[in-house]
């Protein structure tokens, strides 16, 4: 399956000093990154959006300017929380509700970063990444294409685009009701055509899965290569849905395989170094929400991941904060506290016993701010998605035997869900058949 150079590969490539080693199959270089919720209002009115509480706050340069300076001057108020010598490089984020409405503050946060760094001659002046993904309104206003233009070389940029027309305009509405679709393709379809990367990140609900399938191949026919997407976290899968993922799934590989996507486009489902034990020993944090992001709201307060903001919380919990761009992080008690407790947190502490000891338990993931919101402390694992990865793991058999078989390759994909688990959901036929793909033919090399 083609990759895709992240900006945290690209440092490690260009700047090979900066890789963390913990072991020989585990080299990664952790650029951290930094989000700026420049403004918490939105044009679009999403059916979905996680971002419960909308308004129309918008953040002060004034605020930004301040951590940026805490950032590259190494300011103590940040508490080692973030420096160059814990992230070589550096993503910084700007969401909303939808950033472009704030691209002027985007583009004078940008420029007084690039600035600044390069007057401190900081290792980020030649390390940093603008993150921005947009709904796509906004693409062709002549602010926003001229940011766009100037920032291109250092920008990972994408339009979220969900599926087919009618997926996208069932939930990614305007206030009168009206879709988004063609003015978000429109946009996708001319960033492309420059020649320019385009991220995507496709999120799969107990409500759209049944258009998984066509949701993909649409993302392809439009010119997307690298395709990501996830399960959500929330509460809501049940079995049936596993069963319908299943056949999406399986209908996805099969077109994968008769066009020979695989040798120039990515998609993230099939992944063949996932479902399978974990080492004890691996016990790192799926994500970085535990001390290894910072996020910045438009009021000025610090949290660990934009996901503990009061916009994505509601009133279901209290904000978890960190700290504030006036008085820096971890510098009063209950922040320090907080970031003490979150530093302690990992993959052993997190997980029960069933997960931890898993047979699938590689590509198993979670969200900890959303452990937070669902059971009160970032440290106890909410498995809700457990059946829809049993199921994925038991579709990459699928697809990684049928293409090694393609290919001739002697490889094959090891099936380590337990039978009792994958017979509920795909049936003893189907798993027979699964078993007997992953088997050894010994006239393959
Ligand atoms: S949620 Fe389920 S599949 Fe995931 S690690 Fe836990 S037991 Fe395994
Ligand atoms: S998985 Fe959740 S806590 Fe982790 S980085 Fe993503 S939103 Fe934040």
């Amino acid at each position: 399956m083609k990759k895709f150079e992240q900006f945290q590969d690209m440092i490690g490539r260009l700047y090979p000093e900066t890789i963390i080693t913990n072991n020989a199959s585990d080299r990664r270089t952790l650029s951290r990154t930094v989000t700026f919720q420049v403004t918490d209002e939105c044009n679009l009115c999403c059916t979905y959006c996680y971002q419960i509480n909308k308004g129309k706050r918008k953040m002060k340069f004034e605020d930004a300017k301040k951590l940026i300076d805490m950032l590259l001057t190494g300011d103590e108020r940040l508490g080692n929380y973030i420096d160059a010598s814990t992230s070589p490089g550096i993503i910084i984020e700007f969401i909303g509700g939808e950033p472009f409405l704030c691209v002027d503050l985007i583009d004078q946060i940008c420029t007084y970063f690039y600035d600044k760094a390069i007057e401190l001659m900081h290792p980020w002046a030649t390390k940093f990444c603008i993150s921005i993904c947009s709904n796509g309104v906004l693409y062709f206003e002549p602010k926003v294409q001229k940011f766009l233009n100037k920032w291109r070389h250092n920008l990972s940029f994408s339009i979220t685009i969900d599926g087919n027309k009618a997926l996208h305009d069932a939930c990614r509405v305007f206030p009168d009701g009206t879709g988004s679709y063609d003015v978000a393709v429109a946009g996708a379809r001319d960033w492309i055509s420059r020649g320019y990367y385009m991220g995507s990140k496709i999120t799969i609900a107990p409500g759209n899965v049944q258009h998984l399938f066509s949701a993909i191949k649409h993302m392809v026919e439009l010119g997307y290569k690298d395709i990501n997407a996830n399960v959500v976290y929330e509460k809501g899968w049940t079995l049936d849905h596993a069963k319908i993922y299943y056949e999406q799934l399986k209908m996805l590989a099969d077109y994968w395989l008769e066009n020979d996507l695989a040798d120039d486009h990515f998609m993230a489902l099939f992944e063949n170094d996932f479902f399978k034990p974990k080492e004890e020993t691996d016990v790192e944090n799926w994500c970085g929400g535990t001390g290894f992001m910072l996020a910045m709201d438009p009021d000025g307060w610090l949290y660990p991941c934009i996901r503990y903001m009061e916009s994505s919380l509601g009133t279901s919990r209290e904000p978890l904060r960190i700290g504030h761009v006036n008085f820096g992080i971890a510098q009063r008690k209950c922040d320090k506290q907080c970031v003490e407790c979150l530093n302690k947190i990992d993959r052993r502490t997190e997980s029960s016993d069933e997960c931890f000891y898993c047979p699938i338990a590689e590509g198993c993931s979670w969200c900890s701010a959303y452990n937070y919101q669902e059971n009160g402390t970032p440290d106890s694992r909410c498995t809700y998605i457990c059946d829809m990865h049993k199921t994925r793991s038991l579709a990459n058999a699928y697809f990684w035997n049928k293409w090694y078989r393609k290919k001739h390759w002697k490889q094959r994909f090891k099936i380590y869900c337990p039978d009792e688990w994958a017979i509920p959901i795909i049936g003893e036929e189907e798993l027979d058949m699964l078993k007997e793909l992953s088997k050894e033919d010994q006239n393959e090399t």
